[in-house]
């Protein structure tokens, strides 16, 4: 196994710029779920459907997140997004009044 100090630590930006735009995504939406289990599910499936942008340095990190910031990017992410709310809104896991 090996040790944390060796195990590299990646996040992928693309995760992070989603989850910034969630709610914004979801103010379009007023009768769609909020649950925890709705929104992850929202999450998952847009970024199945989103390449992962992972950086090896921070400086990396940064120059993706820029990028990631840009208003046609921001759109396209928006777009993921709002195709992910309508399949969950259309299949929630459970019950509304649950
Ligand atoms: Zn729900």
């Amino acid at each position: 196994m090996p040790s944390d100090a060796q195990r590299p630590r990646l996040s992928n930006r693309m995760e992070q710029a989603i989850l910034r735009l969630l709610d914004q995504a979801l103010g379009y939406h007023p009768d769609a779920c909020r649950c925890p289990r709705c929104r992850r599910d929202v999450v998952a499936l847009a970024l199945s459907r989103l390449p992962a942008r992972y950086a090896g340095s921070p400086t990396g990190e940064v120059l993706i997140d820029v990028e990631l910031q840009r208003v046609q990017v921001q759109a396209e992410l928006l777009g993921a997004l709002d195709q992910a709310i309508r399949i969950v809104k259309a299949r929630p896991h459970h019950h509304r009044s649950a």
